[in-house]
């Protein structure tokens, strides 16, 4: 593990932070409300990256936990500052997660768990979608449907 300020000044470790520390630091700099961030290169969200495709939302759980489709921001060098800005346009102040064309997922939370378990959800719906497709046309929720469920799932979902 590796400490840094926001200044992307090491404060603690003895590693060399990740090369994409930019992305990091510019999600964190425009996003006040989030204190985690997870960037995965997992198979099946990197796949709708690769197609420039953006995520849709076909399923409850991705409008639940992600509160939407997850988009695709504009392709970049790995490690860029402009892979870092095009993530943070991308994102703008709702969006808890995007795609990086041609490359991965940026995923936001308020803490690590829920931005570990947003990965999960992406992953499993880009797997849903993927298996919609061979057998027919998937469905894609309303924003208005996507709203219903992510408000009901922030106040009335699960064991108070
Ligand atoms: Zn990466």
């Amino acid at each position: 593990m590796v400490v840094v300020n926001m200044s992307g000044e090491v404060e603690q470790g003895k590693w060399k932070p990740s090369s994409e520390l930019p992305l990091h630091l510019a999600v964190y700099q425009a996003r006040k409300d989030i204190k985690a961030i997870i960037h995965t290169h997992s198979v099946l969200a990197t796949a709708f990256a690769v197609c420039r495709q953006e995520i849709p939302v076909v399923a409850e759980d991705l409008a639940q936990v992600v509160g939407g489709p997850v988009r695709v921001a504009d392709y970049a060098h790995p490690g860029s500052v402009e892979l870092a800005l095009n993530a943070v346009k991308a994102l703008g102040q709702e969006d808890n997660a995007v795609l990086l064309a041609n490359h991965g997922l940026v995923v936001l939370g308020n803490d690590f768990p829920t931005a570990l378990q947003r990965c999960r959800v992406i992953e499993r719906n880009a797997q849903i979608i993927i298996w919609s497709k061979v057998l027919g046309s998937p469905y894609i929720l309303t924003p208005e449907k996507i709203a219903e469920l992510r408000k009901n799932y922030l106040c009335d979902y699960g064991q108070k």
